[in-house]
């Protein structure tokens, strides 16, 4: 469904040049959840933001990103929004990239429904409550009228979903959505993102830079070093029988 053929990606400016992301290739199938995990600064949110073409224009890119078989490096940026949200949703790492801290959990939701399918406001209300119980939120009328401040952690993690859900888009990528939250809630976050994976038979990237919380959740682990990918498997494969000596750092950090 999504495939990366090397992808390089450089950040430049006026005196120096970076190498983000060095030849990185991957493959997304239909109803799949891989997981990204890596050190801070590995290049995890940079290969997310580029596949939903939102690098600035002093990354340098080469490569392809194939969305059943197109391009989404090539294709103009008109035809790339609708990719945006209908085909491939994104919960950002920062809470407050995704969520406008100025307007009402519900708002937020509803003006994006009426912007990408077209249907009447008394429509996109309902459909919002619809997606604030299937993301399980407790009080789905309350939280429609209340602002993303005043609500809890994991409450705005499941808005995010709601939010990204919200078009029905086909790949969902989660960069660090449980990061900032405790263990429990974390937990339920999980249990909540495979659940909607098999309703919707939805594929998913989650990243993360705990590889306990990635081995909870992802068929294929992929290890990101340094904008490399050092190794891939199963969970099984890679807590079991780890072959790149930075996975098995990452696994002695453990606790
Ligand atoms: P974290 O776990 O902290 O979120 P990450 O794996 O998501 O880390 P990235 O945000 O992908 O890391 O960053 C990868 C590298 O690219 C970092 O060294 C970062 O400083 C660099 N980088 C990211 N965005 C830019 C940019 N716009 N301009 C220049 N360098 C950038
Ligand atoms: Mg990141």
């Amino acid at each position: 469904q999504l495939t990366i053929n090397n992808l390089e990606i450089s950040f430049k400016s006026e005196e120096s040049q970076f190498k983000a992301i060095d030849h990185i290739s991957l493959q997304l199938n239909k109803g799949e959840i891989i997981g990204l995990v890596g050190e801070s600064g590995s290049g995890k949110s940079v290969t997310s933001l580029a596949i939903m073409r939102l690098l600035e224009a002093n990354a340098k890119i080469t490569g392809e990103i194939l969305f059943d078989d197109k391009n989404l490096l090539e294709i103009p940026e008109k035809e790339m929004q609708q990719y945006r949200g209908n085909k491939i949703a994104m919960i950002f790492q920062e809470p407050m990239t995704s969520l406008n801290p100025l307007m009402k959990c519900g708002k937020q939701i509803t003006e994006s429904i009426i912007l990408h399918l077209k249907i009447n406001k008394k429509q996109a209300k309902e459909k919002t409550i619809q997606l604030f119980e299937e993301v399980k939120l407790p009080e789905p009328q309350e939280v429609f009228d209340e602002y993303p401040h005043q609500i809890s952690g994991g409450q705005k993690q499941r808005v995010m979903i709601a939010m990204a859900l919200a078009c029905n888009p086909q790949i969902l990528i989660a960069d660090e959505p449980t990061t900032a939250l405790d263990v429990t809630v974390q937990k339920n976050i999980i249990e909540l993102l495979k659940r909607i994976r098999l309703e919707r038979n939805m594929s998913m990237i989650f990243i993360s830079h705990d590889l306990g919380v990635i081995g909870e959740i992802a068929d294929k682990i992929l290890v990101m070093n340094k904008g490399q990918i050092v190794e891939q498997g199963t969970a099984k494969d890679i807590f079991l029988n780890p072959q790149h000596p930075y996975t098995k750092g990452l696994l002695a950090c453990r606790p």
